[in-house]
């Protein structure tokens, strides 16, 4: 255990230290606010920058948290497909479902049928799509 010889901090070499310091290729502390990428937990391919301080403190992966936009991964168009077949693609100009993360903001909507809605990602989900449609209308059923 080499990690104990140093002894006097303040924290012990916890799984996720230990981890910062194969990932930083340095003896990295846990108070370091050195940024280094990280892998994500789940085995998903996600590399996150992450300060080894904030490591040591649990957060986690900023791709799965969704704050950090990583294309094919977790942008609005690959996590909520079908929703965005029904994307406005004039009055949501420049916006892209590519291009972003799902976030609260409202957007607006277009089903098949005509209506024209504007809805937050989550509230959309929620209905099912389309709220001018009868429900088994709706794009998700
Ligand atoms: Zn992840
Ligand atoms: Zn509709």
């Amino acid at each position: 255990m080499r990690g104990g010889r140093r002894g006097g901090g303040s924290c012990r070499a916890t799984p996720r230290l230990r981890e910062a310091q194969r990932v930083s290729g340095r003896r990295a502390r846990c108070g370091s606010n050195d940024t280094v990428y990280w892998l994500c937990a789940t085995g998903a391919a996600h590399w996150y920058p992450q300060r080894i301080d904030r490591k040591v403190q649990g957060y986690g992966c900023s791709v799965c948290s969704r704050r950090r936009l990583v294309l094919r991964v977790n942008d609005l168009a690959t996590t909520d497909p079908l929703l965005v077949t029904e994307w406005h693609d004039h009055l949501n100009v420049p916006k892209r479902p590519e291009f972003m993360l799902a976030g609260i903001d409202r957007h607006w909507w277009k089903c098949a049928f005509g209506h024209v809605k504007q809805q937050s990602v989550p509230n959309r989900r929620k209905s099912r799509g389309c709220t001018g449609c009868e429900p088994e209308d709706r794009i998700l059923n």
